[in-house]
């Protein structure tokens, strides 16, 4: 089965990173349907979307 890897986020988010296609599918256009979900280690921040400009809505403390 195809592996989707993700990567969860402090702040709750799962973001898709790497897709491999597995060997049956290799060379083809055709992806396993669901394909496998793998958690990539965590991040230890929060996404690129829940993060702010210097200044902005910035957390102190
Ligand atoms: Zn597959
Ligand atoms: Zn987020």
């Amino acid at each position: 089965m195809c592996i989707q890897y993700y990567r969860e986020y402090t702040c709750g988010c799962k973001r898709q990173e790497e897709f491999v296609q597995c060997d049956k599918r290799l060379g083809s256009n055709v992806r396993c349907d669901p394909v496998r979900p793998v958690p990539l280690p965590g991040a230890l921040h929060m996404c690129v979307r829940h993060m702010v400009q210097e200044g902005k809505d910035e957390m102190h403390g």
